[in-house]
This record gives structure tokens, sequence and C-alpha cells, in this order.
């Protein structure tokens, strides 16, 4: 594993492929406060990792109608400083990873949410549930399945919620496409197409170290087409095929994909031909077809503004801050028991792994493997 001192002075360059312009944190899906339910609880979170993403969603939380940076919890002492003269953090309710499992003395932290390399995410997960606080885990939840399936199993056991960043699955635009698919306005959906990928920068960045990322594109940006793939054909899918092409041997090492093009298939007949890649830029587009109609989303999974058409014309929802949204979404989630229009508990996140397993597998094996995801 790479030193800590090492990791500091790398520049996350993956968020730079959704890397836009942040958004007004105005968020139409985030209820005013006066339509909350009466008592409302707001949701305390300790965010784990303070680099590239746990700063956007630090920010985004500043917009909350009902959650609130509550904690953090940090290898590097001068960023702890800064966030708390920043967002007004108590001492006590700072940590580092060695002392963290404390938190389950602290009556003012609700949830952790875990924004950590891949592959430490796992463990972490774990000591969240096992200090009995509710854990949000950025995408992947792990680096495979049967690492996600435990940290299910860890956050069942302790009688705590498990929720994953899928941030798009409380994006309006792309509820919308939902919406219409759920509807019957685009007909039998026969086709979906995902392109995810970006050209990675700095070649001694965690993200290309398979010991911190658990693999390479498919990991980190790929994901978002296996997931969309499932939220926008609205099936599970049984079966994939997978091809693997590396340029760069040297930047990309034994288990680092560079590019892989995946299929998969569906229960109704309906296919998918998805793109993952750390060596092209700005491909960050859907594109689903029904035999009524069709929608196409570019960009479909970037920070924003996502933008779409359909067989009917624009899509036009509110443009929002997607990770305030999701935070406000969560806290209803874990306080009130609501249901997301697209799930974001562990069990979903292990769906993913498991499609990133098998098409693993289907390079390896250069053959057609079977899913089975319940
Ligand atoms: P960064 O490298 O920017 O930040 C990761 C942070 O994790 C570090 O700053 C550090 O924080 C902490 N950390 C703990 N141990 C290590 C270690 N051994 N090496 C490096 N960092 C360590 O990464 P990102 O913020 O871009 O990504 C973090 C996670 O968020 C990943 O799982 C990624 O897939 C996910 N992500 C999700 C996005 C989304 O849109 N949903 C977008 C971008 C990332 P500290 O110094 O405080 O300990």
């Amino acid at each position: 594993m790479k030193t800590r001192r090492i990791f500091l002075q790398k520049a996350s360059l993956s968020a730079m492929a959704l890397a836009v312009p942040t958004l007004n944190p105005l968020s139409a899906m985030t209820k005013p406060a006066d339509t909350l339910p009466k008592n409302a609880q707001t949701l305390r979170v300790a965010i784990m990792g303070l680099g590239s993403y746990g700063t956007r969603v630090a920010e985004a939380i500043q917009s909350c109608t009902r959650t609130k940076l509550a904690g953090v919890i940090s290898g590097t002492p001068s960023k702890v400083v800064d966030w708390r003269e920043k967002y007004g953090i108590p001492e006590k309710n700072c940590y580092n990873y060695e002392n963290f499992d404390a938190i389950k003395d602290n009556p003012d932290i609700d949830a952790v949410y875990v924004i950590t390399p891949n592959a430490l995410h796992k463990d972490q997960v774990i000591r969240v549930a096992k200090a009995g606080k509710h854990a949000i885990c950025e995408k992947p939840m792990a680096v495979n399945a049967a690492d996600g399936q435990a940290m299910v199993d860890a956050c069942k056991a302790a009688g705590v919620h498990l929720l994953i960043g899928y941030r798009m699955h409380f994006e309006p635009n792309t509820l919308e496409v939902i919406r219409m698919r759920k509807a019957g306005e685009l007909g039998e959906i026969r086709f979906f197409q995902g392109l995810s990928g970006f050209v990675i920068g700095d070649p001694s960045q965690w993200r290309l170290d398979p010991e911190l990322s658990g693999g390479g594109a498919m990991m980190d940006i790929g994901i978002y087409s296996i997931n969309g793939a499932r939220y926008m054909v609205g099936e599970e899918p049984i079966w994939v095929t997978a091809q693997e092409v590396k340029t760069d041997p040297e930047k990309f090492n034994e288990g680092v994909d560079e590019t892989i093009t995946f299929q998969l298939g569906f229960p109704s007949g309906a296919i998918a031909s998805c793109l993952s890649t750390y060596n092209m830029n700005d491909l960050d587009r859907f594109y689903l077809n029904g035999s009524k109609g069709w929608a196409e989303m570019q960009p479909s999974t970037g920070y924003g503004p996502i933008k779409g058409t359909t067989h009917k014309g624009p899509l036009t929802e509110p443009i929002v801050t997607h990770q305030t949204v999701q935070m406000d979404e969560m806290a209803a989630i874990i306080f009130d028991d609501k249901k997301a229009e697209v799930p974001v508990n562990g069990e979903e996140g292990v769906k993913d792994m498991k499609i990133i397993d098998a098409i693993f597998k289907a390079i390896k094996t250069g053959g057609k493997v079977d899913l089975n995801l319940g």
C-alpha cells in the first residue's frame, strides 16, 4: 500500500471526468422544511476520507435541509484543522483511522459516510457497523461481491442501514426517464448503450494501484454503465460477455483495467452494450431504445447538469446538486423508512459487484457468464 505521504502528494484526477462547475445548490427534489414530516430528524454525518469527493459532499451538505456535517475521520491532521474551522466541527467529533471505533460512544453522530479508496471500504464499513452507526459508502461499495455481502451482513447484524452513494438514483432527469419507461411510454425496452470513461492522469495515484482500487476503470467509472443499464432497462441482467483492450500495459498494470467493452442480456430479451475506459475523454452517454420511443442522456452521470432528450423532446427537470439531494433523501430513508425510487441499499451495491466479478470472469474465459442477481 502507498504511504500516506505519497498519496497526499497526488492529485485525484478521476473526479476530473466528472469535474464540471458546482451547481447552484437549489434542490427541487429536497422537500422544503415546511413539507417535511413533523419533527423530521436531522441526519448527523461524519465524513471518513477528506479527499476530493469527500470535499464535494461536505460542500453539498451545507445546502441540505435535514443533513448536517457533524464530524470527520481522517488520517491527515492538517485537514481536520481546516475542516473544523470551515464547518464548525467540535473536536470531540474528530477521529482518525486508528481510533474511530470510539464513535460508538458519541451520541452526536448518526452515520459515517465512507469516501476512501475502494479497497478500504469493506473493513471501514464493518467497523462503522460494529460501532452502531449507519454506514453510507461510496461506489464501488467494495472490490468484489463477497466483500460487499460481508458489509451487508455486518450492517444487518448491527441493525444499521448500509446505503451506497448512488447519487444518480435521485437525479430528476434520470428519474423522469425511469418514470417514462415504467409508464410504458418507451414501449418494450430492447436496447441500452452506456459509455463511461475519461483519460486518467497521474500514474502514481491510488486509482491505478490495484491494492487500493481493486481494479481500474471498471470499478471507478464503468460501474456507472453497469448500474445505469439496470435502472434504465428496469430488469436484472442474466448474462454477461466482455472483452478487454490494453494499449498501455505500463500505466495499467496487471489487475488494472484500461478499456473493457461488455454486453448484458436481460430476461425480456433486451440487451445492453457498454464501454468502460480510462483512455478516452468525455465519455458519459446513455441511450435507451424501446418499441415506442427512446431516451438519450449526455452527460448522463457527471455532476451535472444532466442533459437529455427523448422521442417526446428535451428533458427539462430541475437542475440539482446531486449530493445535496442524495443526503437529504438518505436522511428520509434512514429516519422515515422512505423507499427510494431506485434502491441505494447495500444489496443494490452487491448486485453491481456481482456483475463486475462476472465481467472479469468473462474476460478470462472468453465466454458468456450467467448471472443470478436474485
Ligand atoms: P481521493 O484520493 O481524492 O480521496 C481519498 C481520501 O481517502 C484521501 O484524501 C484520504 O483522506 C483518505 N485515505 C485513507 N487512506 C488512504 C490511502 N491509503 N490512500 C489514499 N487515500 C486514503 O479520492 P476520491 O475522493 O476521488 O475517491 C474516494 C472514493 O469516492 C472512491 O471510492 C471513489 O470511487 C468515490 N468517488 C465517488 C464519486 C461519485 O460521484 N459518487 C466521485 C469521485 C469519487 P484523509 O487524508 O482525510 O485520510
